[in-house]
């Protein structure tokens, strides 16, 4: 039998066999670890009651492994040079499907419709392409589906944005985007050694699930989005004078900032990154009660 695909000697021979090289503008940094392999795997809960979506298999390091513990899987590569290597690292495994794809531009409803069986619950799990690492989780978090929990590979850097608390340096509008529906954390960090061609930077498996409850409760979400990403526009200013450049043109706005400020009870003089998610929806509700 053959080694793992992930295994350093294998992937040299794969790409080798079909003249492959990695392509910088697809963050290609395929995984060469299997210990990493089997933690992230772990680390989803991947079981026989999930269908699986990956993203980006590469050359199947992390599709392997996860056709051996799913029910199902489901992976869309943007890379059409990977799609005859995939048929032949995939042979063995019949419960993998994959799809030339552009995770950005999918359809994922329908994809999901059309390829799991609608009887287990779906996962995503993934080493994501770094260079698009928050528009993958944005799609993912406003498609509407229901996603049991989504593991991904990230750059270690966006990792703590995704998982910081306020009144921290990385906190910040993807930390709020992110947290306000689901739980964040970090399960392990990844030493760029265990890639090829090793990234520039070091990277964390970080493992999102839906919370019960929004954290708070927010109707009008593009209001909520703009609130919150205006507030963090000058980051060293304090949140009066960002909600200024934010609100400034409409009449009357100095005496209608302040007025929501006091009903929401936040002074004007701290910093946004003080406030908590269910700070900033009292504000945007109150902002919205005078008009702005
Ligand atoms: N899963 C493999 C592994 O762990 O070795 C490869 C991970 S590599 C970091 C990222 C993969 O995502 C590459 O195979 C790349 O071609 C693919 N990719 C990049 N952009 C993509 C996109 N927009 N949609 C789908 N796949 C994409």
């Amino acid at each position: 039998t053959l080694p793992p695909i992930a295994s350093p000697a294998r992937t040299r021979a794969i790409m080798e066999e079909f003249g492959f090289r990695t392509k910088k503008q697809f963050g290609q940094n395929f995984l060469t670890n299997t210990d990493v392999l089997k933690r992230i795997v772990a680390a989803g809960g991947v079981g026989p009651d999930d269908d699986v979506i990956e993203i980006g298999p590469g050359i199947g390091a992390l599709t392997e492994f996860l056709a051996v513990s799913a029910h199902q899987v489901l992976a869309l590569e943007i890379d059409g040079n990977l799609l005859p290597v995939l048929a032949q690292t995939m042979a063995p495994y019949h419960n993998v499907e994959v799809v030339n794809q552009d995770v950005l531009q999918a359809d994922l409803p329908a994809m999901i419709a059309e390829h799991f069986d609608g009887q287990h619950q779906v996962k995503v799990v993934a080493n994501l392409p770094y260079y698009i690492t928050t528009p993958i989780l944005m799609h993912l978090l406003n498609a509407p589906i229901d996603i049991a929990g989504i593991t991904v590979m990230m750059q270690k850097e966006v990792a703590s944005r995704l998982t910081a608390r306020p009144s921290t340096k990385d906190y910040g509008s993807l930390s709020i985007a992110v947290q306000l529906n689901m739980n964040v954390e970090l399960a392990f960090t990844v030493n760029r050694n265990s890639f090829v061609p090793a990234p520039n930077v070091d990277s964390a498996i970080v493992v999102l699930s839906k919370r019960a409850e929004p954290l708070a409760e927010v109707e009008d979400h593009e209001a909520f989005t703009k609130l919150v990403k205006g507030s963090f526009a000058a980051r060293r200013k304090t949140l009066w004078n960002n909600l200024q450049r934010l609100y400034g043109k409409a009449p009357d706005a100095k005496a209608l900032i302040t007025q929501a400020l006091e009903a929401a009870n936040i002074a004007p003089s701290v910093r946004a990154e003080t406030l908590t998610i269910q700070q900033f929806a009292d504000l945007q509700k109150n902002l919205a009660a005078v008009g702005l």
